[in-house]
């Protein structure tokens, strides 16, 4: 018996790769794959999307492995290339760099051999992680045509950090900006990613960057993916492996603070943080046992998490205990362990992963 096990739906990374594409017609795709997809499984989900003109990934690691599983699709290094070997295995794989940092022109014009690698420069519009300034940017795309091993002509990427927010203000202002050094340079550009894909039209450009929906979530406050048609693509499931009856004020769990409001059945789940459930789940947080949703109670434990059962109160060991997936949206989950899908997504332990 598998006792617990989040299984990965690739047809559903496709059907929600298929949406992106739509919502964007005019741009092509950057499929982001970085953190071995999200947790998905970097190659089975780089071989699933042929249709991908791109993938992102933040490491070389990830890079070489896509390349040695022969992706011939363009790949984009996100975090940029930071010592003069990471640029001579760029070029020799044919991986595009993003360039944010002064250090990166030195280390261009450094390389060896002659082989020509593509440039992405990633111009800073108010996230303040990577990226020029506005006001060097001219001054540095011309020194990066002067390149002779850089292939022309450049690309242009920025990042938005508010666009989760619908009506941000601030986001409408950076898309401006953006727009005006694109029209300036008039070369092909990307500043969306999933937030920017589905909720802000004028930040399509040529290419987009969608991550966290290809997986079936929303990046949007207060979404969740089936509202914008994505099937999650992830099933974290476990078995119920005890099952009890307390009284009334009895104590659930480490630290006893969760007390039983009546007499009521309490059943243990055997899967837990080392697994990848968050352990900061509030008690409340639902979890489906049998198809009924049940809610977690006390402390999660490292194996194991307790559940108030009042709603399934045959339940028995071995019945079925779904953590997040298609019958129950990852976004719920995240909201009640103060974080974000992303977070849940990438931390579950690849040890209890099946890919389908
Ligand atoms: C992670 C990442 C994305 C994808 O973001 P999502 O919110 O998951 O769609 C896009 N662009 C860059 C540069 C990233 O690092």
């Amino acid at each position: 018996m598998i006792t617990r096990n989040a299984t990965i739906n690739l047809d559903a990374i496709e059907h929600n790769f298929n949406i992106a594409a739509k919502l964007a017609p005019q741009s092509k795709v950057i499929a982001i794959i970085k953190s071995d997809a999200y947790g998905h499984g970097l190659i089975p989900v780089a071989k699933k999307l042929p249709g991908a003109e791109a993938f992102g990934v933040s490491v070389i690691e990830e890079a070489l492995e896509l390349r040695a599983n022969n992706i011939s699709q363009k790949i984009i290094l996100l975090t940029g290339a930071n010592t003069i070997e990471e640029i001579e295995l760029c070029a020799q794989h044919d991986i595009d760099v993003v360039v944010h940092h002064r250090l990166h022109l030195e280390l261009l014009s450094k390389q060896k051999t002659n082989r020509l690698i593509s440039v992405w420069l990633k111009i800073d519009v108010g996230m303040h992680r990577l990226g020029f300034d506005g006001d060097e940017i001219t001054e540095v795309f011309e020194q990066i045509n002067q390149i002779k091993t850089v292939r022309k002509p450049i690309y242009l990427m920025s990042h938005l950090p508010n666009a989760d927010r619908m009506n941000d203000p601030t986001t409408e202002e950076q898309i401006h900006i953006f727009r005006d050094h694109v029209e300036k340079f008039k070369v092909e550009a990307s500043l969306a990613k999933s937030a920017g894909l589905l909720a802000w039209n004028q930040s399509h450009f040529n290419w987009v960057r969608p991550g966290v929906m290809l997986y079936g979530a929303s990046p949007l406050v207060g979404k969740i993916g089936a509202d914008h048609d994505l099937i999650p693509a992830m099933n974290f499931q476990a078995k119920i492996v005890s099952v009890r009856r307390l009284k009334a004020g009895d104590a659930v769990g480490y630290g006893g603070h969760w007390r039983c409001p009546e007499d009521m059945i309490v059943g243990i789940a055997g899967v837990g943080y080392s697994d990848g459930y968050p352990r900061h789940a509030r008690s409340g947080t639902p979890i489906m046992v049998n198809n009924n949703i049940c809610q977690l109670v006390g402390r999660v434990c490292m194996d194991m998490l307790a559940i108030d059962c009042r709603q399934t109160p045959d339940v028995k060991i071995g019945d079925n205990v779904l953590l997040w997936g298609e019958q129950l949206p990852i976004e719920t989950v995240a909201r009640h362990a103060n974080t974000i899908s992303y977070e849940l997504m990438c931390h579950v332990s690849s040890r209890v992963k099946t890919i389908l």
